[in-house]
């Protein structure tokens, strides 16, 4: 009984300096700690025999399946503002490419199998407490309904890696509609491999943005619909609290989902500035800084794309320059149409703007819980009982009543019923995402004791984000102050 993958692998038919062929370094033990069995039978696998020993090790890196042809993709990135020429998976290795019941090709990815030539430094291991973020945020953000590779599989190598001190190494499954970053880009352009750009240009359209291979300009349209997929990412990210915390050109997908969780968070109450990785020592990538760093991304993305772009150089930079521009007005777009859903507001109007800032305001400066506010505001929509449990978030109640007050008046002049309002503001804000107390108390007892029973449960509870489960109500609870976790460490 063989565990069978039915690969159809692309990727590796492009040039060979796309890629290096690499085989996943075996490890000691593997032991299955989680497999996403209903993600398992959506790609087409047998979650079976997934879990039977083959599969663990299958899953570890100690095995390689048939069909697969394993690589390590090239690439490049601005890390923090700074281009490094060549970066590559230092610690991952593409087994091969599946179509899923969708008929949407996916990466299957080990990350953490063992060093490839892209390593440079390091050891090409993972260790398992950012497994288990990774896993627990993606599949999060998954149920959230936001863009995100996926986690199949965990394992435990049975090895420990060397970082501050020894842990015990991991193993994660990623699947991604691919892993195709801004970086790729780079990488080619960065070498004046025009051809190299031409021939990832061509794949990706091919792959992920089909409807452009006969535009009249395949590439520039290219590059607008990476911004147009970018700009509602980062509008949905905001709108969750979500903090992806390296927003490096090599961690921006081409296919627009969030990739490549390290030190990322979800805010508690609500602060623009709100940072939480402990290597963002500038704030580059905080909460609030989010959108215009990936206008920042996209423009290193367009300067890799122009020249390609058939017009003399400085039409092509015009070019380049007006569909960046559209950047802002489609992220803006995004975002006020998320805010006002998030208000319950089922018209728009120009005013609006101003009442869902007025909203952030008031919960910055009383440091009002960002998504414990939606999800109450949504049940006082239809009782205005329902005030008293709102106004409690913020330090000053009065601030609320004030806007709540404006907010009625706002939603009186629709004709929806109450009713109608409070479903439709439920199935927007949700009641749990992965607070990042929560997320380090299922580190700690998998790291220090053994124990996976909070990362499963933490995982059922965030698979259901938008229903009340009263048995875990304690889950949608933001920190009290002496648990709060204010740095992640990758
Ligand atoms: P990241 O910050 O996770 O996006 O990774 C940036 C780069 O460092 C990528 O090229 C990774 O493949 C590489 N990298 C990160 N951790 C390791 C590791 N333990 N061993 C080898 N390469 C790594
Ligand atoms: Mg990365
Ligand atoms: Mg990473």
């Amino acid at each position: 009984m063989t565990v069978h993958f039915p690969f159809q692998n692309t990727y590796t038919a492009l040039p060979a300096n796309f890629f290096a062929r690499v085989v996943p370094t075996p490890v000691a033990s593997p032991k299955l700690i989680k497999l996403n069995r209903p993600l398992a039978v959506h790609l087409g696998l047998d979650p079976d025999r997934l879990e039977s020993p083959e599969g663990a090790e299958i899953l570890a890196g100690k095995r390689v399946p048939d069909g697969a042809d394993p690589i390590a993709m090239a690439y490049a990135g601005h890390q923090f503002g700074h281009f490094v020429p060549q970066l590559g998976d230092g610690r991952a290795i593409l087994l091969g490419e599946v179509i899923d019941a969708d008929g949407i090709r996916r990466d299957i990815q080990l990350k953490g199998s063992g060093p490839t030539p892209f390593s440079r430094r390091g050891d090409g291991r993972a260790a398992l407490g950012p497994v288990l973020r990774e896993y627990v945020v993606s599949e999060a953000m998954a149920a959230l309904g936001i863009p995100t590779t996926r986690s199949l599989a965990a394992v435990m190598t049975g090895e420990s890696v060397l970082r501050e001190t020894l842990l015990p190494g991991a193993v994660l499954t990623r699947v991604a509609s691919s892993h195709i970053r801004v970086g790729t880009f780079q990488y080619f352009a960065a070498r004046g491999d025009t051809d190299g750009v031409r021939r990832l240009a061509d794949h990706v359209i091919a792959r992920h943005y089909p409807q452009l291979a006969n535009a009249d300009r395949p590439y520039h349209a290219l590059l607008s619909a990476v911004i147009t997929r970018q700009a509602e990412l980062v509008a949905r990210w905001l709108l969750v609290g979500f903090i992806h915390g390296v927003m490096n050109t090599d961690n921006t997908s081409i296919s627009g989902e969030t990739i490549d969780y390290g030190p990322c968070a979800f805010m508690d109450h609500y602060d623009p500035a709100t940072v939480f990785s402990s290597i963002d020592e500038q704030g580059r990538y905080a909460y609030g800084n989010q959108p215009r760093i990936a206008l920042w991304n996209l423009t290193r993305l367009a300067e890799c794309l122009l020249p390609l772009f058939s017009e003399a150089q400085e039409k092509a930079i015009e070019e380049a320059q007006t569909a960046l521009g559209d950047f802002i007005e489609t992220f803006d777009t995004a975002y006020q149409a998320g805010l006002r859903s998030k208000l319950g507001l089922f018209t728009a109007r120009e005013e609006d703007r101003t009442l869902a800032q007025d909203l952030l305001d008031a919960m910055a400066k009383n440091q009002a819980d960002f998504t414990l506010t939606f999800r109450r505001l949504s049940d006082a929509a239809s009782d205005p009982a329902g005030d008293d449990l709102v106004r409690q978030l913020f330090a000053d109640p009065t601030a609320y009543d004030e806007w709540a007050a404006r907010w009625r008046q706002r939603t009186s002049e629709e004709l929806q019923q109450p009713a109608a309002r409070q479903t439709a503001m439920r199935a927007v804000n949700p009641a749990f995402i992965p607070r990042n107390h929560r997320v380090e108390a299922v580190i700690d007892a998998a790291v220090n004791r053994d124990d996976f029973a909070p990362f499963e449960e933490l995982l059922a509870v965030l698979s259901r984000p938008y229903q009340d489960q009263a048995a875990f109500a304690a889950y949608a609870e933001p920190p009290e102050p002496h648990q709060r976790v204010l740095q992640t460490f990758c």
